[in-house]
């Protein structure tokens, strides 16, 4: 696990460019982030990459095919083949999950890609956010509340739903180019560190 401290201090922030080997769209940005998010007027950890081992081999999961996204601490964890035998069973979760506890961030931002993307959706208390996000990243992307579909043991259900710290979850259109992604997501991320405090928003009911 590669993690940099950045910022000038303030909220803290932790942006995790990548976990899903087959969504490298964030990761390519991360020289980027790098300069971007050092003169950010927040305490700002940023982890390189959940699952390296399935990123070198453009893989989706674990070497122990394990979905890094569904084998975190969350109350909707149940155990099975893709979601591991139980929570952190995969090291490079384990290891993230360890310093994320540490680092408590007062908001959490990680990077995907989706063939139905770009859209950001959230956990915990991040609506208005996800729209700030959305707003400053500009069209075609939108704040998509719910995946759609159940997500047992992800980041999102621990950190936003089970802790209610809220998440930010960026889903890059899957093979975009890093000349619309790269513009898109410094616009985004820098609107949401940078306008003013986070607000303070009832969770999502759902
Ligand atoms: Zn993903």
């Amino acid at each position: 696990m590669r993690a940099r401290d950045l910022g000038v201090g303030g909220q803290r922030v932790a942006v995790i460019a990548g976990i899903h080997g087959t969504e490298q769209e964030g990761l390519r940005h991360v020289p980027e982030l790098v300069a971007m998010l050092a003169l950010q007027p927040a305490d700002i950890r940023l982890y390189e990459d959940v699952n390296p081992d399935g990123t070198a081999a453009h893989r989706r999961g674990t070497s122990a095919g394990v979905d890094p996204n569904r084998n975190w601490p969350a109350s909707s964890f149940t155990a099975a083949q893709s979601r591991g035998p139980r929570p952190l069973s995969e090291p490079g979760v384990g290891h993230v999950y360890r310093d994320l506890v540490q680092f408590n961030p007062d908001l959490v931002v990680v990077l995907h890609s989706t063939s139905s993307g770009p859209f950001v959706n959230y956990d915990g208390p991040a609506e208005g956010l996800a729209r700030r996000f959305a707003a400053a990243a500009g069209a075609p992307w939108f704040v998509k509340p719910s995946m759609g579909y159940a997500t047992p043991g992800s980041l999102g259900s621990w950190m936003g739903r089970d802790r209610g710290q809220p998440i930010l979850t960026l889903e890059f259109l899957r093979g975009s180019p890093p000349e619309q992604t790269g513009p898109a997501l410094l616009a985004g991320l820098g609107a949401v560190i940078r306008d003013g405090p986070l607000e303070e928003e009832p969770p999502r009911v759902r």
